[in-house]
């Protein structure tokens, strides 16, 4: 974690990380305004990030990226959701696929089916400002990042809760009654595709994603690569 967002983890208290949150997420929504869009993963943090969102405005847009892979519970929270929030757009890559290719190609099954889908919305949607739900104390992947990155010239990258601990995430979620994934309940800390999606114990939140493989613990790939590329 990098020596500023350690500080700041630990320095502030809940109610100072909320206002924070709210005041980088207005700020953005002033400066961009219908640029700024949402990625909602369906996950406790998205959860969160997207009721912090529609507190500073109930016009900002989002959108989900979703796979064939998805379990049954992420695509009905995905089918409730949109319902309630038509703003909510929907993208997925439909495509042919080699069977089960994320047993073998972890890497390039994200890379078509979420990396790809998650290109089109950012440029379908003209995106100058995307806005995610990454927090610094989640795993290895993500202690090194900032609140506000400009990985592609031209679309910011906003990461508004990235000071906010697992246990801040639950607590917000308690306070406001945000419905969640039900799968949570069973043990499940971090959630992906049904295939690459394990129950674990331990220190490390994102753990569970992709164990047995070269990617364990760590990324789709949608943080890593770059967005505003032609998309095939
Ligand atoms: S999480 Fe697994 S199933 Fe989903 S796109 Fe990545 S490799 Fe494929």
């Amino acid at each position: 974690m990098s020596g500023s967002n350690t500080e700041l983890v630990e320095a502030l208290h809940f109610g100072e990380k909320m206002e924070r949150s709210l005041q980088l997420i207005d700020e953005a929504w002033r400066t961009h305004g219908d640029g700024l869009v949402i990625a909602d993963s369906l996950g406790k943090d998205s959860a969160v990030i997207w009721h912090l969102a529609k507190r500073v405005s109930p016009k900002i847009r989002g959108f989900i990226v979703t796979t064939r892979y998805k379990p049954r519970e992420t695509k009905q929270l995905m089918r409730e959701k949109v319902a309630q929030f038509p703003e909510l757009r929907v993208f997925s890559n439909d495509s042919e696929q080699p069977e089960a290719r994320y047993s073998y190609d972890p890497d390039g099954c994200c890379f078509d089916l979420k990396v790809l889908p998650t290109r089109q919305a950012v440029q379908q949607m003209e995106a100058t400002c995307w806005v995610t739900g990454l927090r610094c104390t989640e795993g290895r992947t993500r202690t090194d990042l900032d609140e506000t990155e400009e990985r592609d010239i031209g679309l910011v990258k906003l990461n508004p809760i990235l000071l906010w601990y697992e246990y801040e995430v639950w607590k917000y979620i308690a306070i406001h009654q945000i419905p969640v994934n039900p799968l949570y309940a069973e043990g499940y800390r971090s959630l992906g595709c049904a295939p690459c999606t394990a129950i674990v114990a331990g220190g490390d939140e994102r753990a569970g994603r992709w164990i047995g493989t070269s990617k364990c613990g760590g990324e789709c790939g949608i943080h890593t690569k770059p967005l505003l590329v032609t998309t095939t």
